[in-house]
């Protein structure tokens, strides 16, 4: 099957007893055994609940792998993940992740006495520079956020296996339709469904992916334990955002890709940070393992209150700290997604209050960029 027939017959088999074309919300908590000593299929909604069970297998084939587990949000999800580790653990993080991810690395991890530290993953050699006896695991994100940094996921995962690391990466810029890191040999793939998966801004939800057993077994474990699952009402609609994935993502880039063109050619913008165009920095690396560029794009305006004014003129984006939705969202990351930084670390990444960052909604072009002169015109 192509990638956009799988995205409508995976999982959501609908319901054997009525024929019901989409999986119905069982909004229910206990399943009934048939007597004291039989267990039925399904027991206890935490355990497993068969709405939520319809998004973890289509999630799962969608990413190439057996296994999809659903959680309240993507940083549930990442949670989940990493607390397999314990006492004693070091584990390996990308250095421009995601604002929650790092705080969660940052602040709460060395709290269960697990070492973290961040390097810049799209060089395999800082990566060799901080693997050492207790290092158990290496989590990345490519195209990164939101300097669309690109990480050679191959090459990683090969040098991590070496040592005997566990691999996750975060999918949620890509999406499987997009990019299927399993295949490239990573071990764990993390999604924030909230994102392109939902891709209406009304639902928080995370998605883990692993084909490897014994990790499985491992997250099914702190799945339960931890309780943070998706609900089936959640379930339904992000199975459902996950059908019109392929014509959302595909308008989506189009845009974007025209967008990011439109954008090099402004004297105002200085740098414009999209995988899709030509100078990108490992822009060979990206499409060698993603079908497409996406629809992120971050760029710089020549000054702070440049930026600023910029932003205040838009009309159409959302001013927001999500992406990936219907509507374009537009976002100040120093300020808002990534402010949790510290300030040293903000500079070193030129996480700066020039850089914009835009998700690219389902508006028209025409319009997009009527908008954005207009606002650059007045800022
Ligand atoms: C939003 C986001 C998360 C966190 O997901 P939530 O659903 O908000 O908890 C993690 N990673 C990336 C790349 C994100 O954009």
């Amino acid at each position: 099957m192509e990638k956009g027939t799988r995205l409508i017959h995976t999982g959501s088999e609908g319901d054997p007893h009525t024929g019901a074309v989409s999986t119905p919300i069982y909004q229910n908590v206990v399943f009934a055994r048939p007597d004291l000593y039989t267990a039925g299929q399904w027991e206890y909604s935490r355990l497993g609940n068969p709405t939520r069970n319809a998004l973890e297998k289509s999630i799962a084939t969608l990413e190439g792998g057996r296994y999809g587990f659903a959680f309240a949000s993507g940083m549930a999800a990442i949670a989940a993940a990493f607390l397999q580790f314990g006492s004693g653990d070091h584990v390996i993080v990308s250095r421009d992740v995601y604002g929650g991810t790092f705080g969660l690395a940052h602040r709460l991890l060395p709290r269960f006495g697990i070492q973290v530290d961040f390097v810049d993953t799209t060089d395999p050699d800082s990566i060799l520079d901080k693997i050492g006896t207790k290092t158990r695991a290496l989590f990345i994100e490519t195209p990164s956020n939101p300097l669309m940094k690109i990480t050679d996921l191959q090459a990683v995962a090969a040098l991590a296996k070496e040592y005997g690391l566990i691999t996750m990466a975060d999918n949620t810029f890509m999406t499987p339709y997009l990019q299927r890191p399993l295949e490239t040999g990573i071990d764990i793939v993390i999604h924030s469904a909230t994102k392109y998966l939902g891709g209406h801004s009304d639902c928080l939800a995370g998605l883990v992916v692993t084909d490897n057993p014994d990790l499985a077994r491992e997250l099914s474990l702190l799945q339960v334990m931890l309780g943070a699952v998706l609900g089936p009402q959640d379930s339904w609609i992000i199975s459902r955002g996950i059908k019109t994935l392929k014509v959302r993502i595909e308008q989506q880039q189009q845009t974007a890709s025209r967008l990011a063109q439109w954008l090099s050619d402004r004297p105002e913008i200085s740098d414009v940070y999209y995988p899709g165009l030509p100078g990108h920095v490992g822009r060979e690396v990206h499409f060698g393992q993603a079908d497409g560029a996406g629809a992120m794009i971050s760029f710089r305006l020549s000054d702070a209150e440049k930026a600023r004014r910029f932003i205040d003129r838009l009309r159409l984006p959302v001013i927001g700290s999500s992406l990936g939705a219907v509507e374009s969202i537009v976002s100040l990351p120093a300020l808002m997604s990534h402010s949790s930084l510290p300030e040293e670390m903000r500079r070193e990444l030129t996480l700066d209050h020039q850089l914009v960052r835009l998700s690219v909604g389902l508006e028209d072009y025409s319009d997009m960029q009527a908008d954005l002169e207009q606002a650059l015109a007045h800022s």
